[in-house]
């Protein structure tokens, strides 16, 4: 998936996606942000993609491969939606502590929740269960069937 694919899907989906959840101006702020965050040729990075937090842009590497169950422009793309009201319903569903390991982060869990949907072929407008995934990346290691429920459904 290409950076402007990642882009298209995201905005895809959130339109759906008031087909049955309210869609306050927030989001659009959101996708705003997302469409206009650069992305920024970066040889030097250790990773093939990532989000810089501070300088809100998304670097990447040009000589990589990326793996078919990995999903990195559209992981680092809902990174840059900064989507803090997904996050902190995200933190209140897993009980997260404020200092969690990495995958245990509420951005990274949303961020991940994105590949899921994606890798899977759901549908923005329907409800789905834990029995749905065929492809996971690495969130039912750490949530129960009522927690990832949640995730899928009830999360922009
Ligand atoms: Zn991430």
């Amino acid at each position: 998936m290409t950076d402007n694919e990642a882009k298209l899907y995201l905005r895809n989906w959130f339109l759906a996606r008031t087909l049955y959840i309210e869609y306050p101006p927030k989001y659009s702020k959101q996708l705003e942000l997302m469409e206009t965050t650069p992305l920024v040729l970066d040889n030097t990075i250790k990773y093939p993609a990532c989000y810089i937090r501070n300088r809100w842009c998304i670097k990447y590497r040009d000589n990589i491969t990326i793996p078919d169950d990995r999903v990195l422009f559209l992981h680092e793309r809902v990174h840059s939606l900064r989507a803090h009201l997904q996050e902190d319903f995200i933190k209140e569903v897993l009980s997260l502590k404020k200092k969690e390991n990495y995958i245990k982060k509420a951005e990274e869990i949303y961020a991940r929740l994105f590949e899921l949907r994606y890798l899977n072929n759901f549908d923005p407008c329907k409800l789905y269960t834990i029995n749905d995934i065929r492809i996971d990346v690495g969130l039912l290691k750490i949530c129960n069937e009522e927690q990832i429920y949640k995730l899928l459904n009830n999360i922009m």
